[in-house]
């Protein structure tokens, strides 16, 4: 068993810039790119295996016919999506649905609950997480005559935050944040509000009001978290979030460290710095905007250098 190194698939978007090729190396289509897809076995962007027994396949292939690498995990679509979003400019305020109401409406796609890790960001970034209706009628109401100064809740954000965004919240990362994104395979979003935006066509992006409406959840969803870290010697070991979706922590390795890959897989994104993975007697070298996957079986690992990576895998 190997690690499966990924190849990020690249979004352009009217709200990207060139922060994935400024901080991450990656060379990215466009000055407006928005997103990585760093790890992805969603059909909108494929992440391909780019070293290894299974180079040139993509992660959805290996899903469907070898899904022994996932410890058999029982899930018709590869759960999970990572992802680094550079907002160059504001993102739409929007929402995304839970599974149940995907599964209803919206053919064969999960919900989309995601959360964020704050990569970096200028100072006093902004996030909308959240609003202060207390009512479906009150929250429709705002939206209509455009109160949103009077409905959002805007939070300040630094870089190492964690944030959480079950599916029903509303929510928006501004102007000047990069963010790894670690959600549910699903690329469905309610827009509620552009700032009258025009695309590249010329044509203001479509709102999606009424299903928005009705997926946002009121009271908002209390979404705080309260991250537990182990120290394992010199490493710290950051639980962010377990929800039922997937568990997401983050790796401060700073010294060499054994750990026995216990789950039936997990998908590993390096944030910054660089070290060694070694591997079945095999030695990988890993570094800032590698991506991979720590299949079922891989065993004992030992990993060692100086580098941060958010780890994350699905509810077990
Ligand atoms: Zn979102």
């Amino acid at each position: 068993m190997q690690p499966l190194f990924l190849e990020p698939v690249f979004k352009e978007r009217i709200w990207g810039g060139t922060a994935l090729y400024d901080q991450f190396g990656y060379s990215i289509p466009s000055k407006n790119t928005g997103e990585c897809w760093a790890v992805s076995g969603h059909p909108n962007g494929q992440s391909i295996v780019n070293a290894g027994k299974y180079k040139g396949r993509t992660l959805s292939d290996l899903w469907k016919n070898n899904r022994e690498l996932f410890g058999n995990y029982p899930s018709p679509v590869f759960p999970l999506l990572t992802k680094i979003l550079d907002a160059n400019a504001d993102l739409s305020i929007q929402v995304h649905p839970d599974d149940e109401y995907a599964k209803k409406y919206v053919n064969g796609e999960l919900g989309k609950t995601e959360c964020w890790y704050i990569v970096d960001c200028k100072e006093n970034a902004e996030i909308i997480l959240g609003h202060f209706a207390k009512s479906k009628k009150e929250l429709a109401d705002k939206v209509e005559k455009g109160q949103w100064d009077q409905l959002l809740n805007r939070i300040i954000v630094k870089p190492g935050d964690f944030f959480y965004v079950p599916a029903g919240t509303i929510h928006a990362l501004c102007e000047g944040i990069l963010v790894l994104e670690t959600q549910q395979s699903s690329d469905i979003t309610y827009r509620v509000y552009d700032y009258g935006r025009k695309g590249r066509n010329g044509i203001k992006r479509e709102l999606h009001l009424e299903k928005a409406l009705e997926v946002i959840h009121v009271p908002s969803i209390n979404n705080k978290i309260q991250p537990i870290v182990e120290k394992q010697g010199e490493n710290t070991i950051t639980i962010f979030i377990q929800t039922r979706e997937f568990t997401v922590y983050k790796w401060g390795i700073c010294e060499e460290a054994k750990m026995v890959q216990d789950q039936p897989f997990q998908l590993v994104s390096v944030i910054n710095g660089t070290g060694m993975l070694i591997a079945n007697g095999e030695t990988y070298t890993i570094q800032k905007g590698d991506h991979f996957i720590l299949p079922a079986q891989i065993g004992e690992i030992t990993i060692n250098g100086n580098f941060e990576a958010i780890v994350s895998h699905p509810k077990t």
